[in-house]
């Protein structure tokens, strides 16, 4: 069995690393909290430097915050470039920029190692089910040999384009993601204000075609009050930055997202930015005095 390599075990990676370990691979763990000890208790090994890492892996996934976590983690000190060896893949899960995740293609490439960006969609709770959607850039042999770890931590992968293409989709989905919340947060704070059952609401409206996995999921945690993470809203308003500064590359006007930014803006200006993104309808709330 493939020795895959795994670096980033927040909300997403421990479980997305787990059901690796439980389809047969051999994990090799790391994360710069004591993340790894929950993967390392169930046999997973663990090394302390990423350079370690990917010296014993065929494969080495990343599940980081953000773009210069990743660049840390494979251009830095010890890191994964130093370690990787020529015929390896390396994939990066985390979302980040376009244009980091070409920087480090090119530097793998280098070192005749191939890179897929794999950024994904689904939350914590598509990431424990193995049913995340995983969206690919890169080449198609790259993908041939990561497809049996993707069909293991998600239900879905599909290679989109060249190297970059997996995140530029994901920025894409995180404005249709961000303005979903925006649209059910206002409407949850109209409907609260005008005396509406919000549980009846969201029950009807779930039948018609303002049905939506965030109108669902989101729309429940509205009305449980429940805003523990989940996904915090403060990567959410990364993601909005990278789709932004896209909208810049290309002069498209992004007029719903930079709404919805700035909204998490003044969200994480509350010291809320740990909080779920469906937090931003603690926002709306408040806007509406409620
Ligand atoms: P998280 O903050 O829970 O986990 C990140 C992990 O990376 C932490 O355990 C942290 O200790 C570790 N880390 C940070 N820097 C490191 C370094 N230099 N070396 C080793 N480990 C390091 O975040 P998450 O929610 O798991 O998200 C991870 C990525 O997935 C982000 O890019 C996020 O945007 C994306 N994502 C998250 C969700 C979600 O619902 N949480 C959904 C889709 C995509």
């Amino acid at each position: 069995m493939q020795r895959i390599g795994f670096i980033g075990l927040g909300i997403m990676g421990k479980p997305m690393a787990l059901n690796l370990m439980e389809a047969g691979y051999e994990i090799i763990v790391l994360d710069k909290n004591k993340a790894a000890g929950d993967l390392t208790h169930k046999g997973a090994e663990a090394f302390s430097t990423c350079k370690e890492v990917a010296a014993n892996s065929e494969i080495v996934i990343t599940m980081l915050p953000d773009s210069p976590e990743v660049k840390e983690v494979v251009l830095g000190k010890d890191g994964v470039l130093d370690g990787i060896k020529p015929g390896s893949v390396f994939v990066d899960m985390s979302t980040i920029s376009p244009s980091t995740a070409r920087e480090i293609d090119a530097a793998l490439k280098e070192k005749g190692v191939e890179a897929l960006d794999a950024p994904v969609s689904g939350g914590q709770v598509g990431a424990e089910a193995g049913t995340l959607s995983i969206m690919v850039g890169g080449s198609q042999g790259a993908f041939d040999k990561v497809k049996p770890l993707f069909e293991v931590m998600g239900k879905s992968a599909v290679l989109i384009g060249d190297a970059g293409a997996g995140q530029m989709t994901k920025a894409c989905n995180q404005m249709i993601v961000g303005m979903t919340i925006q649209a059910v947060a206002e409407s949850f704070t109209l409907a609260k204000k005008a005396g509406v059952n919000l549980e009846k609401m969201r029950e009807a409206l779930l039948g018609g075609f303002a049905q939506s996995r965030i109108l669902d999921l989101h729309g429940q945690r509205i009305i449980d009050r429940n805003f523990d993470p989940g996904f915090k809203i403060k990567l959410h308003r990364k993601d909005m930055n990278i789709a932004l500064m896209a909208g810049k590359e290309f002069s498209v006007p992004l007029y719903g997202s930079a709404l919805v930014a700035s909204h998490m803006d003044a969200v994480l200006a509350s010291d809320q930015g740990e909080k779920d993104h469906s937090a931003l309808a603690l926002l709306m709330e408040k806007l509406a005095n409620l």
